[in-house]
């Protein structure tokens, strides 16, 4: 990039351009023999993010071209760095051997393409991934008024799609947790999510279709479901993006499968992040219940985990058969062990296909299939023995691994037992396997050997006992000798060619050395040939079994899973609940398992709850003093839910739950203080999203609603949030409030319960029971709680001199929900929502605007047959 005229770029510069073009918003990583360079606002962009020297290189129309490079032998740790902030990265390599470019002309540059663009959606490599997560790409696609998504994760080749209603695309897209999300041109953005907006044209369904048939090789999609076209929009879009990303690498992905968004319990966004499933408010995945719960000994375990825990089921014979195999696994102690030291052994056979099939595979991964299937067939072999009956689960997952003899034993055959990270380093391929290979390989060891021996020779014949035989990059092979002893072979007669002088050494050649040299690059260089068209060749057979090992992956990860919950259930004394289709939540002796298990961290004992919700006490009105353990309570109870129908086992002495079909959780405003939105304003949308989707299965938790407002605004909007969840949903609910007030609730709705958690003042100090019995909390004890955390004597001393007063005045007056009682049932007194009958939906259904009149009159006719 010399100097650059502004009317005339160098051919360079062209090339760059283009190619930065073509990248468009990307990184352009611009290879120039050892280094990938990026130049311009490229440069700036990432010396800024990466901390590294932004310097200058020739000028392009009057200025400084800003310019900085990353090595690219290490280049993987600084794609790594930036994809983690949400860069994306466009991989211009040279295509040509440079050789070629001058034969072209003196000025001719190598040519360069564009062979990758690194995204954060799209990775497969295993430095830029987390081993324990999935990286998913997601798209959102809209047809005939319908929502679509589907996902995919290049790493492990899974592909799903799943219709959705559009008020739910976010809690779909809370579960999923894509690392990058594809949404059409002109289209809003969800919130929260790294999006790639592309163009309308990708979103295409019946291209979507189109390509769907064309990477699958078939000629309808009807053997792999029945997509909606919003479905089909998203996953050409997905399909799309990854071309565009992975260029001509072949990539494996699954056929899509279906997710019916039914089959899972509905978690919205809120409710993972108020619940702390996958990460906490802090945004760690330590501290979560996944983190808490996990103790998989595989990547693809934990995967399966977190997708498990991420989408409970919803069908109670689902769920039985993953407790069923848990259970067998918490019986069997001897195998669990035996299983889990097993799993611990082998490889994550998923990302090694993932790897291998997108062309940056190495010998070493087809030493991990090996390994790794041999592992599972030997898995396989030890369970099939076990004289225990074995459930259902574990038998289809039996049936799933295998047969891989014929690989494993081709892999075995061909490779050394620990092939290294690199085709062109040679040397993977095992003696014996390849005779011509082995000649070779003989013929360089040979000429190696020759060498020593013409080494002792040349020390013989000139008596200098230090010459050496040398071999480096830039000479190749080559006689060494000290400085002092050169002058003999300087002469014209010697039998060596001067090559070099260097400070204390002088180097030759010779036409002998030469003649071996030559012999050893030769060989050595047909060899690694020969290797390298194995390699190529064991690839293609591996990515030939690639669905049969996937299902064995699959297997294997549902095991783990399956043995660690056991695992964790054992160490835990954790139950089986018992899980059915009715609506009874009734669990005695629960406990809030990372709780328990910080407080046990400190050699504290979790204080264990019951709760029942049964339909006469569904809805529980919580009140005590901050501090006593009332979220402790409420969450618990969630998070067993979540567990249950998840097929784990739940830290609790008994607990039988009725499906919950969408679970929600609200955290009153003031608690999330830290996000400084508008925080009434977003805990009142979260409300109002409760109380339009809940249903009479669901369960919902209810933690200080209407606190982030005055006192009469707060206590009205709890009221008549109690009034409307108890009387319209009919869910089962918890709610946690310091309105006093609202256990006057209690004697008007039958299904109310009052609960408090059990607190003992102490010569004035506050002492938690973290207990919950019945009844109300007789005050708030605000004041001791104060004391507790250390507000000065002075202060606390006026304060309840302050509280004698107002209490003396609420006394008078009946205190602030004075006249609450007598209000007719708020929900007696709402609007009448208009019926809805077909007539009027038909109607609200038409767009006059857009109607012809010819449609117009259809549109009359059809109104008239439904009158
Ligand atoms: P609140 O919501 O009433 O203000 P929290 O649920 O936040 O109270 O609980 C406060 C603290 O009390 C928790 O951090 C925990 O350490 C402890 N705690 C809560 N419940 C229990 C329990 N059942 N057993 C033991 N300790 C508990």
């Amino acid at each position: 990039m010399k100097s650059v005229k502004a009317d005339s770029p160098s051919p360079m510069m062209e090339q760059y351009l283009a190619l930065k073009a073509e990248a468009g918003e990307s990184l352009l990583f611009f290879r120039m023999g050892d280094f990938y360079e990026m130049f311009f606002q490229d440069a700036v962009a990432a010396a800024g993010a990466l901390d590294i020297a932004l310097t200058k290189r020739g000028q392009h129309l009057g200025e400084d071209i800003p310019m900085c490079g990353v090595p690219a032998h290490s280049h993987e740790t600084y794609l790594a760095r930036l994809i983690s902030k949400g860069f994306r990265v466009a991989i211009a390599e040279q295509v040509e051997d440079p050789a070629e470019a001058k034969k072209r002309g003196s000025k001719s540059v190598v040519r360069r393409a564009v062979i990758r663009v690194v995204t954060p959606g799209t990775l497969t490599e295993e430095n830029l991934l987390d081993a324990r997560s999935a990286n998913r790409l997601a798209a959102v696609g809209e047809a005939e008024g319908r929502m679509g998504l589907a996902w995919c994760d290049l790493s492990s080749g899974e592909f799903m799609t799943a219709p959705v209603d559009a008020a739910l695309v976010g809690a779909e897209l809370a579960r999923l947790r894509p690392a990058e999300l594809l949404v059409a041109d002109g289209r809003e953005a969800p919130s929260g999510q790294l999006v790639a907006m592309r163009p309308r044209g990708d979103f295409d369904s019946t291209a979507g279709e189109r390509k769907l048939c064309h990477r699958f090789g078939v000629g309808t999609l009807d053997g792999f479901g029945t997509f909606t076209r919003a479905e089909l929009a998203a996953a050409g879009a997905l399909l799309a993006f990854v071309e565009a990303t992975q260029k001509d690498a072949a990539v494996r992905l699954r056929p899509p499968a279906r997710h019916l968004p039914e089959s899972a319990m509905l978690i919205d966004a809120a409710t993972r992040a108020s619940l702390e499933l996958a990460e906490t408010m802090a945004g760690s995945r330590k501290g979560s219940l996944l983190d808490c719960i996990d103790l998989t000994v595989t990547g693809a375990g934990a995967r399966r985990l977190a997708a498990d825990l991420a989408a409970p089921l919803t069908d109670p014979a689902a769920v039985a058969r993953r407790l069923d195999l848990v259970g067998w696994f918490v019986g069997a102690p001897t195998i669990r062990e035996r299983v889990r030291a097993a799993l611990k052994r082998i490889a994550d056979i998923e990302r090694a296909l993932g790897r291998l099939s997108a062309g940056r595979g190495s010998p070493r991964d087809l030493g991990l299939l090996r390994d790794a299937l041999q592992g599972a067939l030997d898995l396989k072999r030890m369970l099939s023995e076990s004289q225990l009956g074995v459930p259902a689960m574990l038998a289809e997952c039996l049936d799933r691994i295998g047969p891989h003899g014929a690989l494993v034993e081709g892999l075995a055959a061909a490779l050394v037992p620990e092939p290294g990270f690199s085709v062109s380093d040679g040397g993977f391929v095992a003696e014996g396997f390849d005779p011509v290979l082995d000649e070779l390989r003989g013929l360089a060891q040979d000429g190696r050997r020759h060498i020593a021996a013409l080494e002792a020779r040349y020390r013989d014949a000139t008596g200098i006992a230090t010459l050496k035989i040398r071999h480096n990059n830039v000479l190749g092979y080559h006689v060494e000798v000290a400085a002092r002893h050169a002058d003999p072979l300087m002469a014209a007669d010697s039998g060596f060619t001067h090559r070099q002088t260097l400070a204390g050494v002088v180097r030759f050649n010779s036409v002998d050395l030469a003649d071996l040299a030559a012999r050893i690059a030769e060989a050595s260089t047909k060899a690694l040939a020969l290797e390298t068209a194995h390699f190529a060749t064991l690839r293609d057979t591996v990515i030939e079994e690639a669905e049969a090992a996937g299902e064995t992956a699959a297997a294997l990860a549902r095991i783990d899973v399956a043995a660690a919950l056991a695992e964790l259930a054992a160490r835990g004394g954790w139950v089986r609940p018992e899980v059915d289709a009715s609506t009874a939540f009734d669990i005695r002796g629960g406990r809030h398992p990372v709780v328990e298990a910080a407080l046990g961290a400190k050699r504290e004992a979790f204080v264990a709850n019951d709760c029942d919700l049964g339909p006469e006490c569904r809805l529980w009105l919580l009140t005590g003093p901050n501090m006593a353990g009332k979220s402790t309570f409420l969450r618990q109870n969630a998070l067993l839910a979540v567990l249950a129908q998840t097929g784990s086992f739940v830290p609790a002495a008994s607990a039988h739950i009725g499906i919950v079909d969408r679970l929600f959780s609200r955290v009153g405003a003031s608690d999330n203080l830290a996000e400084g939105r508008s925080t009434f304003m977003v805990e009142m949308v979260e409300t109002a999203a409760i109380l339009r989707q809940a249903t009479a299965r669901s369960l919902v938790i209810l933690d200080e609603v209407g606190r982030g407002t005055s006192t009469y605004d707060g206590l009205a909007i709890a009221w008549a949030v109690v009034e409307a969840v108890h009387d319209s949903l009919a869910s089962r609910c918890l709610f946690a409030t310091h309105y006093h007030e609202l256990t006057a609730l209690a004697e008007r709705l039958s299904a109310v319960h009052l609960a408090t958690v059990k607190v003992r003042e102490w010569k004035g100090d506050l002492v938690f029971l973290h207990e919950v019995i019945a009844g109300a909390a007789d005050r708030s004890y605000g004041l001791a709680v104060a004391r507790l955390a250390g507000l000065p004597e002075l202060v606390t001393h006026r304060a309840s001199e302050v509280l004698a007063r107002l209490e003396q005045g609420k006394a008078k007056t009946g205190g602030i929900a004075a006249g609450l009682g007598d209000l007719p049932l708020f929900s007696a007194a709402a609007p009448a929502a208009p019926a809805r009958d077909a007539l009027r939906d038909a109607l609200a259904a038409l767009r006059p605007d857009e109607m012809s009149p010819r449609a117009a009159l259809d549109a009359l006719y059809d109104l008239k047959r439904l009158a």
